[in-house]
């Protein structure tokens, strides 16, 4: 379906965190009717940035942008479960819906540091811990 050249081919860290992303991506493209050239351009530019970043980050920065293009990114940051406006540390579920801490048993992030992930699209101000948490968020499903 996708025709992509891949520069990083051999190398088997990324080579698998794209095909676990890859495994995610196909079953939830299933129940779009017709395949936007968002996601052909996410895709692409996706291979572009794993040659150069790393892997997990690019994932989900991409994986954001996803969220955000469906329309099911949430940043008003009510809780799932009970609700009520998160303040400071924001726990994330499945598909990044925030919900908090102590309502999901679950670690938590700072809130600004979810902000920033949320409005730039951007990793940076994430740790590599927060990296492994929000890629074990992602491998939940999209
Ligand atoms: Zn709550």
């Amino acid at each position: 379906m996708i025709q992509l050249g891949f520069p990083w081919i051999f190398d088997n860290q990324k080579l698998y965190c794209w095909q676990r992303f890859i495994k995610l991506f196909y079953p939830h493209l299933k129940d779009v009717e017709e395949l936007e050239s968002f996601y052909f351009e996410l895709l692409n530019s996706l291979v572009h940035r794993i040659e150069k970043q790393n892997p997990k980050r690019a994932i989900i920065e991409a994986y954001v942008k996803l969220c955000e293009h469906e329309g099911r990114l949430h940043t008003d940051y009510h809780c799932l479960l009970c609700e009520e406006k998160i303040v400071q540390e924001i726990a994330l579920v499945r598909s990044l819906v925030p919900i908090h801490p102590k309502c999901s048993y679950s670690k938590g992030f700072k809130k600004n540091k979810v902000d920033k992930l949320f409005r730039e699209k951007s990793t940076l101000g994430l740790n590599d811990s927060e990296i492994e948490q929000l890629w074990n968020i992602l491998l939940q499903g999209l």
